[in-house]
């Protein structure tokens, strides 16, 4: 016996999403069946305003409802430094950490010879237009995460920037070698930046 067409579906959906195979999708399938009606109503609507309502800030790579994005149009914020994460959810790490007031760039990857990722693939060329129309950028820091591609991408953006006379720093103590900036707490975050040393 099959599953009716719109469970189905509803299974075949599920699996898109990383890491879920067809036993997960299954069990979460018949889990929406139970949900209230409000519930997967506000789930499905989520779901298309997610796409329909987010762009990305044509400055910074964030996603936002207004482009720019709202750290983008805040003036009151540092202006001279930008920090620099692999992906838009590193941002939010970082806010939550309150200790950084300056601005942000969005790489969206980093360099990875392995899976064929080289410089055009990510966004290392708005962040060098930016510097360059930008002049009251004087620090980039470079944030992406302790892994040998994140190292590898640090040292890439600084040999390219630092020519034009820009600071280029990396966020030093408290990250562990490996580690990703998204599992990183607050304190370790905060001491990261204080620390951050000059690559
Ligand atoms: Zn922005």
């Amino acid at each position: 016996m099959q599953y009716p067409e719109p469970i189905a579906k509803l299974i075949e959906s599920y699996m898109k999403l990383p890491g879920i195979g067809s036993k997960t999708a299954t069990r979460l399938a018949f889990y929406t069946l139970d949900m209230d009606n409000e519930d997967v109503s506000e789930f499905a609507k989520s779901l298309i305003s997610t796409k329909k309502d987010l762009t990305t800030c044509s400055i910074c790579g964030n996603i936002t409802e207004q482009d720019p994005c709202e750290i983008c149009r805040d003036k009151s914020r540092d202006q001279s430094q930008v920090l620099v994460v692999e992906q838009v959810k590193d941002i939010m790490v970082m806010e939550r950490m309150r200790d950084f007031h300056g601005l942000y760039h969005v790489l969206n990857g980093v360099l990875s010879p392995i899976e064929g990722k080289g410089p055009e693939d990510i966004n290392i060329s708005s962040l060098l237009k930016r510097l360059q129309t930008n002049k009251s950028i004087t620090e980039v820091i470079v944030a992406t995460n302790a892994t040998p591609e994140g190292e590898a991408t640090a040292m890439y953006i600084s040999r390219l920037i630092k020519p034009a006379g820009i600071k280029v720093t990396r966020l030093a103590h408290g990250l562990s070698v490996g580690s990703d900036i998204e599992y990183a707490d607050e304190m370790t975050l905060s001491k990261a930046v204080e620390g951050r040393t000059e690559i």
